[in-house]
């Protein structure tokens, strides 16, 4: 798998967002902007945000997230009223735009080549896992083959930041890799999201990967819930036309 990493920036003209590159159709709201609510659920300060970033939030897609490594089809639209429960939408991106909320956890943008037919995903921890059912899933429904797909790994909280108990660490190292969870000399453990990530990525076949390296923690224009315990804030990650 061909993999490369990049820094998030800036978007040009709002302070509000960051982006990886005027080619990628994803962007991040920046903490300044403020906490964008649980996903899928009615969040009046991410719709005024949206609104104000030309976004209309009627054609955000959303579903209330829930840790899991559950994709929903939302390839004709928004789901019914009372919302959906899952961790990862199938959706058409020359139609719509996707939003998962996200703090420390990974949100995942997949792209196929030459197809309207994208997913997004939200990928904490315990959802990790959810990339292999969305490749298996954008696989059936475009007839494309693996290496047809590119991800777009978005800032998530870093293994040097990512402490857990040690069987986790164990859990993530037997299943992912060894850079996927480990012990450090003094005895703390830690799980790397991106490299787990990144390990079932290339064993499912994708061709491309792009890696965020802003970490949730450490780069302070991200929202995060290990730096900022119960004042932390969602940060909205937004993929699709933008209409500018
Ligand atoms: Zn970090």
């Amino acid at each position: 798998m061909n993999s490369s990493v990049i820094e998030l920036r800036q978007t040009p003209g709002s302070e509000l967002w960051l982006e990886i590159d005027s080619a990628i159709p994803f962007r991040i709201s920046a903490d300044c902007a403020g906490d964008m609510g649980p996903s899928g659920e009615p969040a009046p300060h991410r719709e005024r945000v949206l609104k104000q970033s030309g976004f209309d939030p009627a054609c955000v897609l959303g579903v209330r997230q829930t840790h899991s490594t559950t994709l929903c089809d939302l390839r004709s639209g928004p789901p019914e009223p009372g919302g959906v429960e899952a961790d990862g939408m199938i959706f058409d991106i020359s139609r719509f735009a996707a939003g998962v909320t996200v703090a420390d956890c990974m949100p995942v943008l997949l792209m196929v080549d030459g197809s309207v037919v994208a997913a997004l995903l939200h990928s904490g921890w315990k959802g990790t896992g959810i990339v292999v059912n969305a490749v298996d899933e954008l696989r059936s429904i475009t007839g494309a083959s693996a290496s047809s797909i590119s991800a777009i790994l978005g800032p998530c909280i870093c293994g040097s930041c990512y402490a857990v108990p040690a069987e986790r660490a164990e859990l993530f190292r037997s299943r992912f890799g060894v850079d996927a969870g480990w012990r450090d000399g003094e005895g703390e453990s830690y799980i790397d999201l991106r490299a787990a990530n990144l390990r079932l990525l290339e064993e499912a076949g994708v061709a491309r990967a792009t890696v965020v390296r802003n970490c949730t923690v450490c780069d302070p224009r991200l929202g995060s819930y290990r730096r900022d315990g119960s004042e932390f804030r969602r940060m909205l990650a937004v993929a699709g036309p933008f209409g500018e």
